[in-house]
């Protein structure tokens, strides 16, 4: 329902959890982060109110300088912890808001080929499908152009990639997401509203696009996969 995502050089949790609180006019059900730190990913996840996540990384800190975050309004599987997002294989962790129409079929490819999916949501089979791209050599930016056009529905999504603590992946299709541009650190969120603390300067993605962020930069893409230029404001932030 909502989603943050931080690239930082300073620790990001604390703000991705900030950055929950003020989704949390959206609804929602549990709530998740996952940071990297020294090559892994670092996952907490809580079912119920932002306070039983908090309490959560109180007793097992999230410690790293980028991260992802979400609160969850359940649409595929019941509003537990181990069905929160983000959902993540060793690799790959993501979270996503929307529906994935054709999660069904996706999530019965990945088991025929033994792969073991623990949560009954449809957004598991998205993660464990870049994943997959990913173990199987391709970059994060080639993983993410393979596996988008096989999605049906509606989504946006933040991504990390375990060997990539520099960056993270933006995608949207009916639901919105924006980049925002920090000084030395750059922010995704479902609106404006969740990065106004972080950020004014803010970009927001067009039907289709993607877009990878790192500490100084932003690229973004077209359903077409060309580098396209969104017009960043300054003043969406502040409503
Ligand atoms: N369909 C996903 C789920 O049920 C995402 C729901 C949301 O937008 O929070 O986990």
């Amino acid at each position: 329902c909502g989603i943050i995502g931080i690239v930082s050089t300073k620790p990001v949790a604390d703000r991705l959890v900030d950055g929950l609180k003020r989704m949390e006019y959206r609804g929602y059900d549990s709530a998740g982060v996952c940071t990297i730190q020294n090559g892994k990913l670092v996952r907490r996840r809580a079912e119920g109110k932002l306070g039983n996540l908090v309490t959560e990384l109180n007793g097992n800190p999230a410690p790293g300088n980028i991260g992802i975050a979400h609160t969850r309004w359940a649409t595929h599987g019941a509003p537990t912890a181990h069905n929160a997002h983000p959902h993540a294989t060793g690799e790959v962790a993501l979270v996503h808001n929307g529906i994935i129409e054709n999660f069904k079929p996706l999530r019965d490819a990945l088991q025929a080929k033994g792969r073991k999916l623990e949560s009954e949501t449809d957004t598991e089979a998205v993660a464990h499908m870049i994943s997959e791209e990913v173990e199987n050599g391709a970059s994060p930016e080639d993983a993410v152009k393979t596996v988008l056009p096989q999605l049906r529905g509606a989504f946006a999504l933040a991504i990390a990639f375990r060997q990539n603590p520099d960056m993270l992946i933006g995608a949207r299709l009916g639901s919105p997401l924006v980049v925002g541009y920090g000084d030395g650190e750059m922010f995704l969120g479902s609106d404006a509203l969740a990065l106004a603390p972080l950020t004014q300067k803010i970009a927001y993605l067009e039907e289709g696009d993607w877009v990878v962020i790192t500490r100084d930069n932003a690229v973004i893409y077209d359903q077409e996969n060309n580098v396209v230029e969104r017009e960043v404001t300054t003043s969406g932030a502040s409503a």
